[in-house]
């Protein structure tokens, strides 16, 4: 007998929503987290899901007052290199304040019955005389604890000390997030002198301009890959490029957020990674609150399952979660990370050219295909045109359409080869070997600086 069916070191978002996940399935949660109530989560304050996320994961609602909520905003526009020729989009977003929200999903977690231990950091896993996890020993108030459990889950964040830790025939890969698979943002809270900007994104310099919450009248925002010398030379380039009127810095804050596919294998025995310890974010934006609920809720299923049976949750019996991961998010994120690390490699007026003929940068994609709009043959025919035109006129480049086409052949790739990922553990090795060939031809958004 175990001490517990489930143990998840940190928790922030993936460790608090899995572990209400699981314990609401009645089975035995212990919940680790290094920090204490007081200074759980990262250290930026304001961040954002979608209001159908929201609601579609079932998550604690808001309101105003309640010491979460900070605004909602639904008005956003995609902006040139040089800050012309807008498109808009319409997503409803609701900006929270994270270590309250966290704090929340904390005891919501805890409502369901796991148990949550504060300034409890994980040391190691514990493993039986079969080479299999079966506990973590952790430390607390100067104590070093063990306890047993049946599946042990990974939501430490960037530094994933579970996954890391775990030896090399663990079947899951052990990579270190470096700086070139890291977007470093920097979030500057901003009020201005006087005339006021509108809700905006310049995809070029991957900057931003977003709501705030009190005392500022928003936050602009900037991540690059390298570290965060490199992400404000880049805004210092926005600075120059797009002119904004005159505006006080009130504060900054800084952090960083995975860049980087996911991890091939989310399972071995008993254990599991979620989040940014999987390196589970959208390639969009660069968040991962959400999108890593969408495996949360897949393993939540899959182990749930598996531990109620009274089975063993070993990596063939939790291999489900890879495979219906990847036949879903999994592989549209692969092939979206794969077009945008090369969609994005051109100059800042073959982008002005992009934007002011509708074409790469179109309405439809920027404005998330709203109101069921769909590529037809009008707009292929628009985009080989303007392409043409942009090429003969000097303002895009060849090599800048080559890397576009590029950037679309390894999206089709990648797509096709996660919707064959293996039914089981048996074809993973082969399917890995092909999936490394494929991400080396895709690259990095670290290969290319603006
Ligand atoms: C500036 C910035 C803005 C962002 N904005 C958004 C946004 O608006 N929306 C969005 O969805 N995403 C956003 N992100 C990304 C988002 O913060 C992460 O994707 C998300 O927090 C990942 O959640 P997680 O639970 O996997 O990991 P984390 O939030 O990093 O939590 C990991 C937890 O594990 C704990 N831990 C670590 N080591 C140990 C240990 N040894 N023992 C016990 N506990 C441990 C940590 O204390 C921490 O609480 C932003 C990121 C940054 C940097």
């Amino acid at each position: 007998m175990a001490d517990y069916d489930v143990i998840l070191i940190g928790g922030s978002t993936a460790g608090s929503y899995f572990a209400r996940r699981m314990a609401e399935q009645g089975l035995s949660v212990l919940l680790l987290e290094k920090a204490s109530r007081e200074t759980v989560s990262p250290a930026y304050d304001i961040f954002h899901m979608g209001a159908d996320e929201m609601e579609h994961f079932g998550l604690p609602p808001v309101q105003e007052g309640d010491g979460c909520f900070a605004f909602t905003f639904s008005e956003n526009e995609t902006r040139s290199s040089y800050g012309n020729y807008p498109k808009p989009s319409h997503d409803r977003v609701v900006g929270l304040h994270k270590r309250a929200y966290i704090q929340r999903m904390n005891d919501w977690a805890v409502e369901a019955g796991a148990e949550l231990l504060y300034e409890a950091e994980f040391l190691t896993f514990l493993y039986g005389g079969d080479g299999k996890i079966c506990g973590v020993r952790y430390r607390r108030n100067g104590e070093e604890c063990e306890r047993t459990c049946r599946l042990a889950v990974d939501c430490s964040g960037i530094p994933a000390v579970g996954r890391r830790s775990l030896p090399d025939s663990y079947g899951v890969e052990k990579f270190e997030l470096t700086p070139d698979d890291l977007f470093f943002v920097v979030l500057r809270y901003v009020k201005f002198h006087a005339e006021k900007i509108g809700w905006a994104s310049w995809i070029f310099y991957k900057t931003w301009f977003a709501p705030a919450g009190d005392g500022a009248d928003g936050i602009l925002g900037v991540g690059a890959n390298f570290g965060f010398d490199y992400a404000e030379k880049i805004f210092g380039i926005f600075s120059r490029n797009v002119k904004l009127p005159a505006y006080d810095v009130v504060r900054t804050e800084r952090g960083a957020t995975p860049y980087h596919r996911t991890v091939y294998s989310f399972v071995g025995d008993g254990f599991l990674a979620l989040g940014d310890a999987a390196s589970l974010t959208k390639p969009f934006n660069g968040e991962g609150c959400t999108a890593t609920m969408v495996l949360c809720d897949i393993a939540a299923d899959v182990a749930g399952s598996v531990l109620k049976s009274g089975a063993a949750p070993t990596r063939a019996a939790l291999w489900p979660i890879n495979k219906r991961y990847n036949d879903g998010q999994g592989k549209d994120f692969a092939a979206m990370l794969a077009l945008l690390t090369r969609v994005v490699r051109h100059s800042a007026a073959a982008n002005e050219f992009f934007f002011r003929h509708d074409v790469v940068f179109s309405q439809k994609v920027l404005g998330g295909f709203a109101d069921g709009m769909k590529f037809t043959a009008a707009d292929v025919c628009k985009t080989v045109l303007f392409i043409a035109v942009g090429i003969c006129s000097g303002k895009v480049k060849p090599g800048e359409i080559g890397q576009i086409f590029a950037g679309a052949l390894n999206a089709g790739r990648l797509l096709f080869h996660y919707r064959d990922y293996p039914e089981t553990p048996a074809g993973f090795e082969a399917w890995v070997k092909k999936a490394d060939a494929l991400w080396a031809k895709a690259g990095k958004m670290s290969d290319w600086k603006v």
